[in-house]
């Protein structure tokens, strides 16, 4: 890196990172951005706005955040130009030292993430977490050792600037439709996803939903040794399944089933949730976790902030907090987590959703629909008849008339299907007003 002139775009905490990390390295670095920027960082040269690409020709490299599209057409005219364009986390992998363990899918990946995080780190292995899950990988250079094991949740934007990322184990969780506004198609996103094993070879592992078409394929396509993770098959080839009720793992075709443990003992509700942790306990245990190991931090895991978490139980209702189901599909998972008497919270913004998929859950589980946010008309509409619909307008008016219809024994749930951008500055705001909500029910 020593004098090689670098272009950063994008000056968010990624951006910032490898900005430093260049500098750091003896680069000349520029560091860009579409938006204003005010602060400084020393040693770098900022061009924001419609200074942004000055001098892109002089530049030998382009490391790009992960909000970055590299469709734009100065990135594309850069590469025309053979300047390399590559994204934060394939710097920092050049860099990283120890084992990478790496997560991706359209849903699930924090969670996965911070339970594998876990696991290897109770088990006494030197571990450290980051990725899309907040700590750039960048930041995990420094501190990487020969033996760290490095769990990394990818996004697939991340992906999309992969080339040297060589994880020792990959997970692909599930690939359901998202971002398609980014990735132009379907197929594109699945092939974005699909470089996380391209470096892969036949010294490492690459552990794929059984019970996902569109992962399944990938397993014709690598080098790397598959294992399969499945909740609803009786088996699979190696890899871990539940069997009688208790999550088992088959270290090899033909092997006998090594039992972890009970799904009694996963603190987590949902069928999807089991989901995860059998993805974990398969990557875990190709890192070298014991079983016992593993089923002692499973059953002290609690759900990650705003993920199906439990907040409170008011005057005998238990109330959930999933902020983060955006989408129609994470709602539906959140629903079919529980049997009955739900009272459930939609709306937000609307990002194009059907939310008639909804309607043959609702009807079976959901007793009341509160509605709030700029989505809650066309909610209103696409669900009429469906089940009682309360419009709300607000989470504070929801929370209300929820807390006084629901019954002991039954459960008011955030889990709303749009983004949260219309009334909150993001998802995470959402849940911790829903939460203060409760909190005040409780002092009543
Ligand atoms: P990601 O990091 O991929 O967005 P999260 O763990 O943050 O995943 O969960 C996002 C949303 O998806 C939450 O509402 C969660 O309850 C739901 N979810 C978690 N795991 C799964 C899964 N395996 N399949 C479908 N939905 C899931």
């Amino acid at each position: 890196m020593q004098n090689k002139r670098v272009l950063v775009v994008g000056l968010g905490k990624s951006g910032i990172a490898a900005a430093r990390f260049l500098l750091e390295r003896g680069a000349v670095v520029t560091a860009c951005d579409a938006k204003d920027f005010s602060e400084q960082i020393p040693g770098v040269k900022i061009q924001t706005g419609a200074a942004q690409w000055d001098g892109l020709e002089q530049q030998e490299l382009i490391v790009i955040s992960p909000g970055v599209p590299v469709q734009t057409p100065e990135l594309e005219r850069a590469r025309g130009l053979g300047i390399p364009v590559i994204g934060e986390v394939e710097l920092a992998s050049r860099y990283l030292l120890g084992k990478a363990l790496a997560i991706t899918g359209s849903n699930g990946k924090t969670t996965t993430t911070t339970l594998v995080g876990k696991i290897l780190a109770d088990a006494g292995l030197t571990t450290q977490v980051g990725g899309n899950i907040g700590t750039p990988v960048m930041e995990l250079v420094a501190t990487s050792t020969p033996e760290t094991w490095n769990v990394l949740e990818i996004s697939s934007f991340q992906l999309e600037t992969a080339v040297e990322f060589h994880p020792q184990i990959a997970v692909i969780l599930n690939i359901t439709p998202d971002h398609l506004d980014r990735h132009g198609s379907f197929e594109q996103y699945v092939r974005e996803k699909e470089k996380i094993f391209a470096r892969q070879d036949a010294n490492d592992f690459l552990v794929l939903n059984a019970d996902d078409k569109n992962t399944q394929m990938a397993a014709g396509k690598t080098k790397s040794q598959v294992f399969w993770f499945s909740g609803a098959r009786p088996q699979v080839k190696r890899g871990a399944f539940v069997h009688q009720n208790v999550i088992v793992f088959v270290p090899q075709e033909g092997a006998a089933m090594e039992p972890v443990l009970p799904l009694v003992e996963i603190p987590l509700k949902g069928a999807h949730n089991v989901e995860n942790v059998l993805a974990a306990v398969c990557a875990a245990r190709l890192a070298g976790v014991s079983a016992e190991s593993i089923r002692e931090s499973v059953k002290s895991f609690e759900a990650v902030e705003h993920r199906l978490q439990f907040v409170a139980a008011v005057r005998g209702v238990d109330y959930y907090n999933d902020s983060k189901a955006t989408n129609v599909d994470a709602t539906m998972k959140a629903v079919a987590s529980f049997a009955g008497g739900i009272h459930l919270i939609l709306g937000g913004k609307d990002k194009d959703s059907d939310y008639t998929l909804l309607a043959d859950l609702l009807r079976e589980r959901v007793k009341v629909v509160y509605t709030i946010g700029s989505a809650a008309e066309k909610i209103g509409r696409e669900l009429a008849g469906v089940t009682k619909i309360v419009e709300a307008e607000t989470l504070a008016n929801a929370v209300r008339s929820a807390a006084e219809a629901a019954q002991p024994g039954e459960i008011v749930l955030l889990a709303p299907a749009c983004a949260s951008f219309d009334q909150f500055e993001n998802y995470g705001h959402r849940g911790r007003v829903f939460m203060e909500c409760v909190k005040g029910l409780e002092v009543q």
